[in-house]
């Protein structure tokens, strides 16, 4: 066998499986979390409890969604295994509809050092859960984490980003090493809080926001040197971008995730 154990465990790549393992950054994602004791915390992958059990030691119930049936049977065999609600599953076809119905009025908190391979996808699928999310903390490769942190004008700047910020409070807590991990990545990572921005869905649904922003920022984004007012000239006129102070010569990336937001309510305002 030439794959090395972790904790008499052998990480498993197709899941995405590097393990936190420096104390001092455990810690301080952890502290940054502000967690009380009733705190309703979902985390995804947990894998050997980097995160988890310092969490439990805070807090009273803590629901863990892990994919890899090896590690539900640490879980299961951990002296904290009271106080986790494990479930077995892939967190990608996870019903989390069904899942936020069961206990109204609660807000959650969700973290994971997420698996590189579904972190976007996953995100992306978390924002029409945000009415019942308080905040979410990720960790996410430093590549990911510039666009989702990207301004307007800069190269990382895109879809991503614009998703994001529409639809988050977005704030770094930590830069970490390759090295933190095992087994190492190739690459750094950032570990993230969002905090969605829940009042603004006054006139239409989430669901509407989303999918016209998605619909928007992906025909804006999809000829990135091109002109705006070309890319977006099937669903507004020129005369509405410059109303919006988008001007002719504008680019998707010079466009603020402000004007992308009045994009959006001018869509759904023509189109619903
Ligand atoms: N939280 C642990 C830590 O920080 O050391 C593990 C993080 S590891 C990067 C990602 C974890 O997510 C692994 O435990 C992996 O098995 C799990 N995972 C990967 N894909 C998943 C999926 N689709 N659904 C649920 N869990 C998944």
């Amino acid at each position: 066998m030439n794959r090395i154990m972790y904790k008499k465990h052998i990480p498993v790549k197709r899941f995405g499986q590097n393990f936190l393992k420096n104390d001092i950054i455990i810690k301080k994602i952890i502290q940054s979390m502000n967690l009380n004791n009733f705190d309703n915390v979902i985390e995804i992958g947990p894998g050997l409890g980097a995160l988890t059990f310092p969490i439990c030691e805070i807090i009273d119930k803590i629901t863990v969604l892990e994919i890899d049936e090896n590690i539900i049977f640490f879980l299961l065999c951990h002296k904290y295994n009271k106080k986790m609600n494990i479930i077995l599953t892939d967190v990608m076809k996870f019903d989390f509809r069904y899942f936020f119905s069961l206990k109204k009025d609660v807000f959650y908190r969700l973290v994971g050092n997420l698996p590189y391979n579904i972190s976007i996808c996953f995100f992306l699928k978390m924002i029409l859960y945000n009415l019942h999310i308080y905040d979410m903390h990720f960790m996410f490769q430093e590549e990911v984490a510039y666009r989702l942190l990207a301004n307007p004008g800069h190269k990382k700047y895109g879809k991503l980003s614009v998703m994001a910020q529409f639809f988050y409070r977005i704030t770094p807590i930590t830069p970490v090493d390759k090295f933190d991990f095992f087994p190492k990545p190739k690459i750094n990572s950032i570990f993230l809080r969002f905090v969605p921005y829940n009042h603004k869905y006054d006139d239409y649904s989430i669901e509407k926001y989303f999918f016209a922003l998605e619909l928007i920022t992906r025909t804006a984004f999809q000829h990135r040197r091109k002109l705006l007012k070309s890319n977006l000239s099937n669903i507004f006129s020129e005369k509405l971008l410059l109303k919006l102070n988008i001007h002719s010569f504008f680019r998707a990336e010079n466009v603020s995730v402000y004007q992308y937001s009045l994009l959006v309510k001018n869509f759904l305002k023509s189109y619903t």
